[in-house]
């Protein structure tokens, strides 16, 4: 069986993507590999393509046990035979495994790390022809990386105690320069052939938040995006749990994932979000590895998390299907701080001992810094990730001159997807940065009004107001000290009742930033010489905003028009009714109703079945015989004779 059949019969793809042909050349050649790939770019299939190729059996180092699990059952499902070795197992199932390996019952047998110098492991092995060595996740192996493990550097004591080296390949998804530098080097990759492929993805739009409330803000967020499905990645579990019911409480079908939960109800609520029974996920980072759900449409970071390479995998899980989608980090100076605490007190790593330690942390305050410098930057966002991961690129870098005036402008922006919609200047017109067109607004009626009304109510009192009390009289507020200070008696009481008062602020921050106010040393706004101008020369004053939505141009779909503009703070407009998901009657549904069942009865997770991403090609193509069956993505042999029969007998049932 050549490559192209083996990725079919056993795999069900029709083509390889990108970086994966190469590498597995490189490895049916038996030269040494080394792929870099972005996390969902395929690199179990370059080392699993090849074990099945190969004679003997293929060992595979791989640092997480549940993924193991999760890996072997997909092989098995496959056709292909498979096996893990890890510290779930009992004592009895590993003599059984030891024992099938020996037997040569396996193409495939992960393991993990620790495992590799065991009694009898490496013995068994000795009389027994090995295809070739993988090592996933391979920047555990260096120290720069953010998941050391000091037990990924025994595999190089494993690999020197076999009486010939096999051939050996490594993958990653984390790239910098040293640690890849250090898993060469480390792990002594022979001439290997090396592959870096996209860490670009380009139906991904990176937003930066900056906003005073966070709560609201995720509102509005959420709910001009209704019917969606999305992740909301909080830094704590108290923080899911208050995100979540906030989410519920306003009806959002929303359900929650963290550590403290028991497994039953961890699965309970993973399934209800990988189902689509629940539309948004709330969760710690402890949430979203080795799932593959294709249809998310957001990931809303409402902290920010410690590290870029963690950023970056977390909104990965976000437009796997090719859609658009929005990767939204909400960012405040407490984040800096919470992330701290994370990295000094560290609850997963025990393998380290305590030099080990201190210095994971320092390269952990370095990561951080990385991240904030992200949530700072002016530059484009998406060409800082790819500097970052070290992939040449060639759209612009934003100059970074323009910037919204307010953060409103910008949620505003996102929620009405008006970023993506416009031409852009500089930019990759994919990020928050990269910005579009602005105009100049003349404010100068707002700016009359609102220095007028400093003026009026020190001439009243003999003293200056802050910002807050000014914001009430313009917009008429029966405030209680509005009201007992006799404010509203003045003649700009009300003057700008119908505006909405963040905005009111946002003039009043912009006549600071122009000059025309100053603060005293109480915090209290007092009018500059120049205002003069302004309130007896007529001089005109302009604010840049971004142009309006133009609504001929993009008709407004239901969605946006529910969507409004929420501004920040603003409560009174956060009651917007949260529909339930529209049932959806169509194939797919049916499909996905049909796989519920199969991987109920199997006992496998609905994905082990089929994908999402299959289950969508198969409703598209809606195959009426078994051999129009085997042409959908995901459907190789094993697979369509186990469940083809129940697929094509519904899609024909469907249809008919
Ligand atoms: P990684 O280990 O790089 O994160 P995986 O190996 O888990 O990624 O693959 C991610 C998804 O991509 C899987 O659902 C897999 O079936 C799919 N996939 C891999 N290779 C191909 C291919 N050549 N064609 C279509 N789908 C593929
Ligand atoms: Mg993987």
């Amino acid at each position: 069986m050549d490559k192209q059949e083996a990725l079919k019969t056993y795999f069900g793809h029709s083509s390889f993507r990108d970086g994966q042909e190469a590498l597995v050349d490189a490895i049916l050649r038996g030269q040494d590999a080394f792929g870099i790939m972005p996390t969902s770019g395929g690199k179990s299939l370059c080392y699993q393509l090849p074990a099945v190729m190969m004679e003997g059996v293929a060992i595979i180092i791989s640092p997480l046990i549940s993924l193991m699990k999760d890996q072997v059952m997909a092989l098995k499902n496959m056709g292909i035979a498979a096996a893990y070795i890890n510290s779930s197992l009992s004592s009895e199932q590993m003599v059984t495994a030891y024992r099938n390996m020996q037997n040569g019952l396996y193409k495939i047998v992960y393991i993990a790390p620790e495992r590799l110098m065991g009694e009898g492991f490496a013995s068994i092995l000795h009389d027994m022809k090995i295809s070739l060595i993988a090592v996933d996740e391979a920047h555990c192996i260096s120290q720069w990386g953010q998941d050391f493990r000091p037990s990924y550097l025994k595999i190089v004591d494993f690999i020197e105690s076999l009486p010939q080296r096999p051939t050996l390949a490594a993958f990653t998804a984390t790239a910098t320069k040293q640690v890849r530098e250090d898993i060469v080097r480390i792990l002594k990759l022979q001439d290997p052939l090396s592959i870096v492929t996209g860490f670009d993805r380009p139906n991904l739009y990176y937003h930066v938040l900056k906003p005073n409330k966070k709560a609201s803000t995720l509102r509005s967020l959420i709910s001009s995006r209704r019917n969606k499905s999305g992740i909301v990645y909080c830094a704590t579990r108290a923080l899911v749990e208050s995100v979540c019911d906030d989410l519920c409480d306003m009806g959002v079908p929303a359900t929650r994932y963290h550590a403290g939960l028991s497994d039953e109800e961890r699965r309970q609520n993973q399934d209800d979000f990988i189902h689509d029974h629940k539309s948004v996920m709330v969760a710690t980072n402890a949430f979203g590895m080795g799932i593959d759900k294709s249809n998310v449409s957001f990931v809303i970071h409402y902290n920010m998390p410690k590290s870029l390479e963690a950023y970056y995998q977390e909104a990965g899980r976000a437009g796997r299907d090719g859609e658009k989608a929005d990767c939204i980090l909400m960012y405040s100076a407490g984040d800096i701080n919470t992330a701290k605490f994370l990295i000094a007190n560290p609850s997963d790593n025990n393998e380290l001992n305590s030099d080990e330690r201190r210095l994971v942390m320092e390269q952990d305050y370095k990561r951080l810094d990385t991240m904030v410098s992200y949530a700072k930057t002016t530059d484009c966002l998406r060409g800082y990730i790819l500097d970052y991961f070290g992939q040449v690129h060639d759209f612009g870098y934003n100059n970074g001159q323009i910037s919204y005036e307010t953060e409103q402008q910008k949620l505003n922006d996102i929620n009405q997807n008006e970023l993506r919609e416009q031409p852009h200047i500089n930019g990759c017109g994919n990020c928050s940065n990269c910005q579009t067109e602005f105009q100049k607004v003349d404010i100068t009626a707002q700016a009359q009004m609102i220095l007028s009304c400093i003026k009026r109510a020190s001439d009243k009192l003999g003293y200056t107001l802050g910002a807050t009390l000014i914001t009430q009289i313009l917009c008429g507020s029966a405030e209680k000290r509005v009201i007992s200070l006799g404010l509203d008696g003045l003649t700009t009481y009300g003057l700008m009742k119908g505006t909405n008062k963040a905005l009111v602020r946002d003039y009043i921050e912009h006549l600071l930033s122009t000059g025309y106010l100053l603060t005293n040393n109480y915090g209290s706004l007092e009018l500059s010489d120049i205002s003069r101008n302004v309130l007896y020369n007529d001089e005109k004053v302009y604010m840049s905003q971004i142009k309006p939505y133009a609504a001929d141009k993009y008709p407004s779909s239901k969605e946006t028009q529910v969507s409004g503009i929420l501004l920040d703070g603003d409560e009174s407009q956060q009651n917007s009714t949260y529909s339930q998901p529209i049932e959806d009657t169509s194939l797919y549904e049916e499909l996905r109703q049909l796989r519920y069942k199969l991987a109920q009865l199997e006992n496998v997770p609905a994905y082990i079945v089929f994908s999402n991403a299959s289950l969508a090609d198969m409703a598209r193509k809606a195959p009426r015989t078994m051999t129009e069956f085997l042409n959908v993505s995901g459907v190789g042999e094993v697979k369509a004779s186990r469940y083809g029969k129940a697929f094509v007998d519904a899609i024909n049932a469907f249809i008919d």
